[in-house]
């Protein structure tokens, strides 16, 4: 897996508001929805596991995803401004001096800012113990169709880390601290 570059961003900011491949992240986490709402995996809401570093894991994310995610930026970005004290946390400005967050930096007092159109992985991801035999396979397919659809839409695919991801569409000012100055 390489790290985001501003070929990406340029590929990303291309494709913003594009239908066809906001259609296809839709259905996909659509038909997650579907089976989370039936196996009703346990979340205890602690937002505990969007500290990746505490944790001890990672997210990663497809171009398809980074596509609905800055597509739906400005309203969403918008309406948590009103909804979480300071808005959505941006990335630090000078990550060439940063190592990455421990954190994911939407979160804020425990809770997701941007939860309608966060990534796959936090969608897929609950706690409860054996959920990764159901959400192993479940993963697998989804960023199938995902990378399908990088094809049928001629989208570069990459596959990126989610934290390094925010901070390079930060640099490139597709995603700004204040809604309103993007
Ligand atoms: S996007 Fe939301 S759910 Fe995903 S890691 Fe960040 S705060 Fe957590």
């Amino acid at each position: 897996m390489r790290p985001p570059n501003d070929n990406l961003a340029a590929a990303l900011a291309e494709r913003i508001g594009d239908r066809a491949i906001l259609d296809v992240v839709e259905s996909v986490y659509a038909e997650l929805a579907d089976v989370v709402a039936r196996e009703q995996p346990l979340c205890r809401r602690s937002g505990r596991c969007c500290n990746f570093a505490a944790w001890g894991h990672r997210l990663y994310v497809t171009t398809p995803e980074l596509v609905y995610f800055l597509s739906g930026w400005p309203a969403v970005a918008a309406s948590a401004a009103s909804a979480f004290p300071g808005g959505p946390i941006a990335p630090p400005a000078d990550p060439a001096d940063a190592a990455l967050p421990d954190a994911c930096p939407l979160q804020s007092g425990g809770l997701c800012t941007v939860h309608a159109i966060r990534p796959l992985g936090c969608r897929i991801f609950y706690c409860q113990q054996g959920w990764d035999r159901c959400s192993r396979p479940l993963y697998e397919r989804l960023q199938g169709r995902l990378q399908d659809a990088c094809r049928t839409c001629s989208l570069p695919y990459a596959y990126v880390e989610w934290r390094a991801s925010l901070i390079l569409l930060f640099k490139r000012g597709l995603i700004s601290p204040s809604p309103t100055r993007r």
